[in-house]
């Protein structure tokens, strides 16, 4: 089967390539290298650099290579700046979506594979969050990622495509050594943390410490980066039975004071931390219920534990202390 990966030299992206590669599919990547990395693309996978603001760039990858499925990870993906952008979001991110799938319908493509965002259930009522969770995104880009599901529903209804959209809790942890995150400027808890471990930053910030939770800091559903590419490659098989929507993480909640008091444990480094105000649009709790996915698909977080999380992510960052530029 021939995959097209959108955003393949992202984090995510690069990560589900490599296991697509590794479980004998044929991947093109279209990636603009705006956030990714060309060294992250696996070498057996092509490689096109181009932007899906431009619809003839991907209707030449489509007739280039016959996709029989798209995974679109390329995407502007942070809610805080999605708050002062918006329209980053609500234009661009929603703009490139539809190119993508009008092109997609248009070569024929039957299977296409979102990746969505915990941020579609905004504050949520209940937690863990499952299917049944009320929708009502907390940021544009939430609302950006719920537009590209409402626009897939159409496609599937209409018997275009099947679909599948994969909203994920807060991925994190490296495939390996010589393929992890690397964000700049980086905004993730994880990847901050071990920079203060490594010496590159003197401290972090702890956003808010009144928030109602046990510790008073934030809590977040961790997911292991390849249990993210296990979901996708799980459901690009399962597609062939109908479309589907679940959420992806571990089902177990972790404050920020528990992820910094964990890395400090395997990194065995100071990590010098400090309360100051909350961060606009964080809610207090976010935790999957991934049940759905699990009976469904039979996938099972293989890495679960927030140690292995970080001590996975902690090699890519020895070996590469300023990530792909190393
Ligand atoms: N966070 C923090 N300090 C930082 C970065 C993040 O306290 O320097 C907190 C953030 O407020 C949130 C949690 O860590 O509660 C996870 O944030 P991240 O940006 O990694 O992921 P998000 O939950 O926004 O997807």
């Amino acid at each position: 089967m021939n995959i097209l990966v959108t955003g393949g030299a992202g984090y995510i992206g690069s990560t589900c390539v490599h296991q697509l590669v590794k479980a004998g599919y044929d991947v093109v990547v279209l990636d603009n290298l705006s956030q990714g990395h060309r060294a992250a693309v696996h070498p057996a996978a092509a490689f096109v650099r181009g932007d899906l603001d431009d619809r003839a760039t991907i209707d030449d990858v489509m007739q280039a290579h016959r996709p029989d499925a798209v995974m679109h990870f390329a995407s502007h993906t942070l809610v805080g700046e999605s708050m002062e952008e918006p329209f980053l979001y609500l234009d661009r991110n929603v703009r490139c979506g539809l190119n993508l799938i009008r092109s997609a319908a248009a070569h024929n493509v039957e299977r296409f594979i979102l990746s969505s965002t915990a941020n579609l259930f905004g504050t949520p009522e209940q937690v863990p969050i499952d299917a049944s969770e009320r929708i009502d995104p907390g940021s544009p880009y939430g609302e950006s990622k719920f537009i590209l599901e409402r626009i897939l529903h159409w496609m599937d209804a209409l018997d275009t495509m099947r679909f599948a959209a994969l909203r994920y809790f807060n991925a994190a942890g490296a495939a390996h050594e010589d393929l992890g995150e690397d964000h700049d400027p980086e905004t993730h808890l994880i990847p901050i943390v071990l920079e203060v471990a490594l010496g590159q930053r003197d401290g972090l910030s702890i956003f808010g410490d009144d928030y109602d939770t046990p510790d008073g800091t934030c809590v977040r559903d961790y997911i292991h980066v390849l249990d993210l590419a296990d979901a996708h490659i799980r459901a690009l098989e399962a597609l062939g039975d109908g479309s589907c929507t679940y959420n992806l993480g571990n089902g177990r909640g972790y404050s920020v004071r528990e992820v910094i008091e964990t890395a400090r444990a395997v990194t065995g480094r100071d990590i010098p931390a400090t309360v100051s105000d909350r961060r606009p649009g964080d809610p207090d709790t976010l935790i999957a219920s991934s049940d759905e996915i699990r009976d469904d698909l039979g996938w099972a977080p293989q890495y679960p534990a927030l140690e292995t999380i970080i001590e996975t992510a902690w090699q890519w960052h020895q070996k590469h202390p300023h990530g792909y530029d190393d």
